[in-house]
């Protein structure tokens, strides 16, 4: 049942309808072409000059927003791969326009992800259904961000399943050849991984909202949702990571040159210590940024060897981390569900992120990496 590109569409079944009605409204909305709105405002505006002036304007109004009754996800076919080099630079605001508000990390928002995922559609061992609705999620998300979005297919050798990574590039505004991929990994085991990892989801779905609408982040960030991080079923300790690993395999040679380090988010919403993480066999520049600046917010920043998804980066010598909490926290386990989420801590991930990427990754920073 996994998600199976090769066939060049999505399962059918799964359709936009069955995800959230905000995520509905937005892509029916933005699937609606501009000629349309503008015909219908015509009519509009010819009903009432015929009938009774604006009483029939508000009525046509409400229509416009009224959904075709057939848009199908199936209709939404995303790249394996985009070249970031296809992603387009960050054009520089009109003088004439105002500034744009910033936006900061909404935890509210993503805790709603992180409800979404562990409990509309709960349990999402890799290569099945529940892992691919949720990366069907994540891509709907980014979308409805203006992210372009591709979806990469991940074979499983131990089940002879199929996962996926889902992947969406924002460029750097000061060192676009130099990238930092973000991920988070989307499948659970054992249960609905409220915690693991839901809320690493969560927090870079959030971030990637909140990162293009300031666009102030120095290098380039690729967020990346893992498929298949667990253990495999069935399998050794070690078979485990397919989604990055096969990520990184497969990246153009120029693509992996530009790879100035990796991030993993995964379970930082339960557990009452906070870990940045590395396994120590690349340099270590990433990780003691982060310590330097979580410890600048008066966070006590424990570090530890673990395995997560930074796992095949470090070992390709590029500099990573792993942000957790953990310390008396389910997971691998049916208790591990939305109401063992602190949304603190959540608030705290997300906020240490996107001040790491806004402001304190400098552009020398950067070359320090
Ligand atoms: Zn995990």
């Amino acid at each position: 049942m996994g998600l199976r590109r090769g066939a060049g569409s999505w399962p059918m079944g799964y359709t936009y309808l069955e995800m959230k009605p905000s995520v509905i409204r937005r892509y029916l909305k933005s699937s609606q072409s501009g000629g349309t709105v503008l015909i219908v405002s015509i009519v509009a505006l010819c009903l009432a000059a015929a009938v009774a002036g604006g009483v029939a304007i508000w009525a046509s109004a409400g229509q416009e927003k009224s959904p075709p009754p057939d848009v199908k996800v199936d209709r939404y076919e995303p790249a394996e791969r985009l070249p970031r080099a296809m992603t387009p630079e960050p054009s520089a605001p009109a003088t004439s326009a105002p500034a744009p508000q910033p936006a900061s990390f909404d935890t509210s928002l993503a805790m709603s992800h992180v409800a979404y995922l562990s409990q509309s559609i709960g349990d999402r061992e890799q290569g099945t259904a529940g892992e691919s609705a949720a990366a069907l999620y994540v891509q709907g998300q980014l979308s409805s961000y203006g992210y372009a979005v591709a979806a990469q297919s991940v074979p499983i050798p131990v089940t002879g399943r199929t996962t996926q990574n889902i992947t969406a590039v924002l460029p750097g505004t000061q060192r676009p050849g130099r990238t930092v991929v973000l991920g988070a990994h989307i499948d659970t085991k054992g249960g609905p991984g409220a915690n693991d990892n839901a809320t690493g989801v969560g927090v870079l779905l959030e971030l990637a909202r909140v990162l293009k609408i300031n666009m102030r982040q120095v290098p380039t960030v690729e967020f990346a949702f893992f498929g298949g991080e667990e253990i495999a079923s069935g399998g050794s300790p070690d078979q485990h990571h397919w989604g990055s690993q096969h990520f990184l395999d497969s990246l153009p040679p120029e693509e992996r040159q530009q790879l100035a380090g990796m991030i993993s988010v995964d379970m930082v919403g339960a557990g009452d210590r906070f870990y940045v993480n590395s396994m120590g066999l690349s340099r270590q520049t990433l990780r003691d940024m982060i310590l330097t600046l979580g410890s600048a917010r008066g966070m006590t920043c424990r570090q530890d060897p673990g395995w997560s998804d930074h796992e095949p980066f470090e070992r390709a010598g590029i500099p990573s981390a792993w942000l957790e909490y953990t310390g008396g926290n389910p997971y691998h386990e049916p208790t591990d569900v939305f109401a063992s989420v602190d949304q603190s801590h959540v608030a705290t991930a997300g906020s240490l992120l996107q001040e790491f990427f806004e402001s304190y990754l400098t552009g020398e920073r950067t070359d320090q990496l």
